[in-house]
């Protein structure tokens, strides 16, 4: 058989960090062909173009400053009719951690691409802060995969070592592990900003982690397993995030200086996006339409507090008036 051809579509933090791994795996295994091609978002980057400076220096030097990546690693301007161009037997594995709303509520990301491509989507979600990934240090992460032999294929695909993979059926609870986790981890930034403390960040996480138990219960059309946010892409993400992402990092400075989200997103993070505030609003619209808001009082905290004034202190009040503890 031909070898398989591996194309990352996004060279964010992120992409540049998992380019680095596929383009040094693809070397070794002769099922995949050894050039990679990464398709890139263009800018202007020290006046000069972001794809001539990754092609040729053969870094992101605005997303991923400071890593090389692989020579093979070559970036494609993928047109945004990407889906016609697809072959029927491609696969694809998404690793954004997000959702989307449709008419009937909760969209899911692979969703979206799996209707829009016509191909089997994989998900790969897990404590894997991008730059600690890109520089070697060891973590665990977690594939998602309905067809099981395509999860075990994106893992020959994706593991070294030091990023070692856990590959699990139920992929739409993989997803929104991933996904909702930035909310919370907006909630564990407030912690910070307020001084809470230890207990009471370890305290968001828990009762976070119920919330995201309890949303993925309701809203997941496939089965739910409680063994999966055991996994890395469950509480290891959780604690990962809480402890040292872009999206703690931001809500803390929130609470301290009273200013924006966007207006401090843009100071703090160069380039880069937060995707709590916005899997917030998200989220807030599809439970607020199912009439769930109070059922889920952090989530809807997050989305009040970053957009609609609410004061940061009461995220306080909703751990101590939490419906685990009524
Ligand atoms: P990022 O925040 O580093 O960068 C944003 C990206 O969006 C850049 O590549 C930029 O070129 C692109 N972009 C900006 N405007 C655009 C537009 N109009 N059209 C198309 N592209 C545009 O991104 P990231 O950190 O790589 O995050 C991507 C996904 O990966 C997110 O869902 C994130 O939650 C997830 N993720 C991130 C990390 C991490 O540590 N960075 C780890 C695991 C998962
Ligand atoms: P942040 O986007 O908050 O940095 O989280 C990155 C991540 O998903 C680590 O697993």
């Amino acid at each position: 058989a031909s070898p398989l051809k591996v194309c990352i579509v996004g060279s964010g933090n992120w992409g540049s960090a998992v380019a680095k791994i596929i383009g040094n795996n693809v070397k070794k295994f002769e099922k995949f062909a050894s050039v990679v091609k990464m398709w890139v978002f263009e800018e202007t980057v020290n006046g000069r173009k972001l794809t001539d400076i990754i092609n040729n220096d053969h870094e992101n030097v605005k997303y991923l400053p400071g890593h090389k990546l692989p020579e093979n690693v070559f970036i494609h301007r993928i047109c945004d009719e990407i889906s016609g161009k697809v072959p029927k037997g491609a696969l694809g594995i998404s690793l954004i951690k997000g959702i989307d709303e449709g008419p009937e509520g909760l969209k899911l990301i692979s969703d979206i691409i799996r209707e829009k491509m016509g191909i089997d989507i994989s998900v790969l979600m897990g404590a894997n802060t991008a730059n600690e990934v890109a520089s070697g240090k060891f973590c665990e992460t977690t594939i998602g995969s309905k067809v099981t032999e395509n999860g075990l294929l994106f893992k020959e695909l994706l593991q070294t070592p030091d990023f070692l993979i856990t590959v699990v059926d139920d992929a739409d609870t993989v997803e929104l592990c991933g996904a909702l986790k930035n909310t919370v981890a907006m909630e564990a930034g407030f912690c910070d900003g307020l001084h809470c403390g230890d207990n009471t960040k370890a305290a968001v996480i828990r009762l976070g982690l119920m919330e995201m138990i309890a949303f993925t219960r309701i809203f997941c059309k496939g089965q739910v397993s409680t063994a999966t946010f055991l996994e890395s892409c469950g509480i290891a993400d959780l604690i990962t995030t809480c402890c040292g992402g872009r999206n703690r990092k931001v809500a803390e400075a929130f609470a301290r200086a009273g200013r924006t989200i966007e207006e401090l997103e843009r100071e703090m993070l160069n380039g880069q996006k937060l995707q709590g505030p916005q899997t917030s609003a998200e989220m807030y619209r599809i439970l607020k339409q199912k009439g769930l808001l109070d059922k889920f009082p952090l989530f809807t905290a997050v989305y009040q507090i970053c957009y609609e004034g609410r004061p940061v202190q009461e995220m306080l009040s909703c751990l101590q008036r939490h419906p685990e503890h009524i």
